[in-house]
């Protein structure tokens, strides 16, 4: 790869607009992580503030009515949204279905949809997890059958784990079109057979029902039964039966954006961390950050943080250059796995350094602990990043 470590001026506007547009909230944070943390409830001002400074349409297109800005820009958003002490899962799925959409879908959905995205007039999740299949996508048996008349998919099974389904306008769903065991009896691979689906969660026949989940703030976990729920044909994105591989390269931008905002949640809690240990006086006159022990686990973090930002850059950049969706995904895993793996020790040590108050809801740095720590689960687990890594990087037989 080129070394060149500087950004665009492009990127770098993005980077202050973010900043800025979150700098407007600053003085209603208070108010506004209430709503996130207690009414679990996303501001629908932050999201149109989001739409207006143009994070929703970086990954679209002009002609579409994006701005084309790329996915190191929304990056960089991300990780802004992060150091203010905020996320937005949806914004983050609705990035990795627009992603979808830009690569795979018709010319006539793309100018149906992304329009609307870019103007944040769509919110979208995403809907792969079932109960019994997280890990192991391939074991999906979500069905979606086209119906006689060849107008509609008709679907049947349950997903679950599915963020902001009640508030999302569209979920990209990931169905079988061709079963397992039709694949096996066809001789064909068990990737065949997986289709991609955009459908409107409140259609006939299918039923949310409320996840009581911790880790996501301001967005609820469904999960979703589908009866015979009827959708049109042209929901499909990309070619039926063919869906595995803009699935596969759809996810990169997802661990991208998580590890974006892990970067800037680190950065949020280690400023936190340094504001309260320079205020805080435990023996004599001097504050707890004049401490070694206090000082030089946050010295390391910050020092993490510039290596983990760098990575994730790095993956952003390989995404917006085209590169190979496997060379892209390698970068977006390691992003992913240490970003995840440095916000929990980044919320372990702004808890620690507050003392009891690290636990106070006030304070509010123990819900970072839960969010820092889901990270290490989903979207994908740090198992199967080291699995990824070690039979693809280091080409290691694979164990299972
Ligand atoms: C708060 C929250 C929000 C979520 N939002 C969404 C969403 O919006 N949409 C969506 O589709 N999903 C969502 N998920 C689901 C999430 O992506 C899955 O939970 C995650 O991918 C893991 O799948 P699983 O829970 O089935 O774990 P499993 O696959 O059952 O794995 C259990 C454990 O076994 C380990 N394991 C499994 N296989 C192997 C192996 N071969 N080698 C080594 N270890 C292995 C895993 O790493 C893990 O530690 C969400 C989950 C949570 C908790």
């Amino acid at each position: 790869m080129a070394l060149d470590f500087g950004l665009s001026e492009e990127q770098r506007q993005f980077q202050v607009l973010a900043d800025r547009v979150l700098q407007r909230f600053a003085g209603r944070r208070e108010e506004l992580k209430r709503m996130i943390l207690k009414e679990h409830r996303f501001p629908q001002e932050l999201w149109d503030a989001f739409a207006e400074a143009g994070f929703l349409g970086a990954l679209i297109p002009e002609k579409y009515g994006g701005s084309a800005t790329g996915l190191l820009s929304l990056a960089l958003a991300c990780e802004q949204m992060g150091a203010h002490g905020y996320g937005s899962a949806l914004m983050v799925l609705t990035a990795m279905d627009t992603a979808c959409i830009v690569r795979n879908a018709s010319e006539e959905m793309k100018k149906r949809i992304l329009p609307q995205i870019a103007q944040g007039k769509l919110k979208l999740c995403f809907a792969v997890t079932e109960p019994n299949a997280g890990s192991n996508t391939f074991r999906i048996s979500t069905v979606a059958k086209r119906t006689p008349d060849g107008k509609h998919y008709r679907l049947t099974g349950e997903k679950t784990f599915i963020t902001g389904a009640d508030v999302a306008d569209l979920m990209l769903l990931v169905v079988r079109t061709t079963s397992v065991e039709e694949c096996k009896a066809q001789g064909l691979p068990k990737a065949f057979g997986l289709s991609l689906l955009l459908v409107d969660p409140k259609s006939k026949g299918v039923t949310l029902t409320p996840l009581p989940t911790r880790g996501i703030e301001g967005f609820t976990q469904f999960s979703i039964h589908f009866d015979d729920a009827l959708v049109p044909v042209d929901s499909l994105v990309g070619e039926q039966d063919a869906g595995a591989v803009a699935l596969f390269t759809s996810l990169n931008p997802e661990r991208i954006l998580a590890a974006a905002l892990a970067c800037g949640m680190t950065k949020y809690l280690l400023q936190k961390s340094v504001a309260y240990s320079l205020d805080r006086k435990v023996f004599a006159d001097k504050p707890i950050g004049t401490h070694q022990a206090i000082q030089h686990p946050l010295a390391e973090l910050q020092i993490e943080l510039e290596g983990t930002r760098l990575l994730t850059y790095q993956a952003a950049w390989g995404f917006d250059q085209g590169l190979e969706p496997q060379q892209v995904g390698y970068y977006a895993n390691c992003a992913k796995y240490k970003a995840a793996e440095m916000a929990i020790a980044a919320a372990d040590r702004a808890i620690q350094t507050h003392g009891g108050s690290g636990f106070s809801e006030d304070m509010g740095i123990i819900y970072y602990w839960e969010g820092a720590r889901l990270l290490r689960t989903a979207p994908i687990t740090k198992e199967m990043i080291l699995n990824y890594v070690a039979e693809h990087k280091l080409e290691m037989p694979r164990s299972y």
